[in-house]
């Protein structure tokens, strides 16, 4: 197969921990028969210090060209890099949202997944975290509250201010679409996440999620409150496979789903259009603080790559193959910083990005 890629390493650890992921791709290339083709873009810092603009409009055009994207991270640290003097349109942070508009990517992946060899990083009782976790949060990423209409307006000196949460049932239908393709990917199970009881947009999000679910019959759904849901996430997380849910509860969701595997390092992303193309990246940030020393651990990114195999490119025996080696590795005993435990063998970035690629 002939893959076309895109890839930004973006700023601070980004370059290092792309540049790993770009080893575990070409090796699974070599092995399995395929071509990639890649470009690389700057985005963020790097396209600031090179253009004066944080997202070029060439690089946005050799996105949208390629079959998938692969990102590393961008930004810098906000108390002391330059770009944080700029307005704010002009800050790294502006180049991803750019990037996402202009990709139409609406739908946002996030893995949680405790691996047995890294249950002492989860922060829940051990008889919880001893029955593991493997869920994925798909969070709606372009309507709901965060792009109603919104304003503060003053009256006889009382400022009140309103957000709106707007979704139409073409919004709701598309992601949930995804989430019941990628639950039958999976272990066929759906727990679509809302507030029924009170909004108006919760009730259209079941009442569409529910209609999706009758040309998917292999897959089971249930429904569940958010407020129940996030205490369910510390309670019993091996319960949940695809929670599915709209923008605000996502957000706040996939960032207790991530804490509660307690493992930065090894979080990866994908945020999707309605064809096959995404964009893949870590869910954590560039690390500016460790950047440059070949520490940062590069799984994340790895991992996004194993996600853009399978969701991109139906490639789901070479994406088994990257998570296969990962979980060999960490039973290996080989661990970056972020990870380490006593008894273990502390490798650098491109150390782990060898040892993976050896086990592919
Ligand atoms: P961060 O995720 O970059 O770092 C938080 C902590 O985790 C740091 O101590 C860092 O060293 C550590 N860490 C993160 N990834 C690691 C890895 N792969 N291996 C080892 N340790 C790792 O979050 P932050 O410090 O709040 O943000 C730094 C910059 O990243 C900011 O400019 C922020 O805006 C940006 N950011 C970008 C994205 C993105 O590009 N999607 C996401 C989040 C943050």
């Amino acid at each position: 197969m002939d893959l076309k890629i895109t890839c930004i390493p973006g700023d601070g650890i980004g370059p290092e921990i792309v540049g790993e992921a770009r080893k575990i791709l070409d090796v699974v290339a070599r092995k399995y028969g395929h071509v990639i083709r890649y470009t690389d873009i700057l985005m963020g810092g790097a396209s600031i210090d090179a253009y004066g603009v944080p997202l070029t409009e060439e690089a946005v055009a050799a996105a949208k060209s390629a079959d998938a994207v692969l990102m590393g991270s961008i930004g810098g640290d906000a108390s002391t890099s330059p770009w944080y003097k700029l307005s704010p349109d002009l800050r790294p942070e502006a180049g991803l949202l750019a990037i996402r508009k202009a990709l139409n990517l609406f739908a946002n992946l996030r893995p949680a997944v405790l691996y047995d060899e890294l249950v002492g990083a989860c922060p829940l009782k051990e008889e919880i975290s001893a029955a593991g976790f493997d869920m994925m949060i798909m969070r709606e990423l372009t309507g709901g509250l965060y792009f109603g209409k919104r304003q503060t307006t003053e009256s006889d000196g009382v400022k009140t201010a309103v957000d709106t949460l707007v979704y139409n049932e073409n919004e709701i239908r598309r992601i949930a679409v995804k989430g019941f393709e990628i639950a039958r990917k999976r272990r066929g199970k759906v727990t679509s996440v809302d507030k029924a009881n009170v909004l108006d947009s919760s009730r259209l999000w079941r009442q569409v999620v529910e209609e999706v679910a009758r040309d998917y019959p292999e897959v089971t759904l249930e429904h569940m409150l958010v407020d129940n849901c996030a205490m369910q996430l510390v309670k019993d997380p091996a319960q949940f496979d695809v929670i599915l849910t709209e923008n605000m509860f996502g957000d706040i969701l996939s960032d207790e789903a991530s804490m509660v595997t307690g493992s930065i390092g090894m979080l990866a992303s994908a945020s999707l259009n309605d064809t096959k193309f995404g964009l893949y990246e870590p869910s954590h940030g560039s690390a500016p603080d460790i950047a440059g020393k070949d520490i940062a651990n590069p799984i994340a990114t790895v991992l996004s790559a194993a996600m853009m195999l399978r969701y991109s490119f139906d490639l789901d025996v070479e994406a088994d193959a990257v998570e296969k080696a990962v979980k060999q590795v960490l039973k290996d005993g080989y661990r970056t910083s972020d990870i380490m435990s006593e008894g273990c063998t502390l490798v650098g970035c491109r150390q782990m990005g060898d040892l993976l690629a050896e086990r592919i």
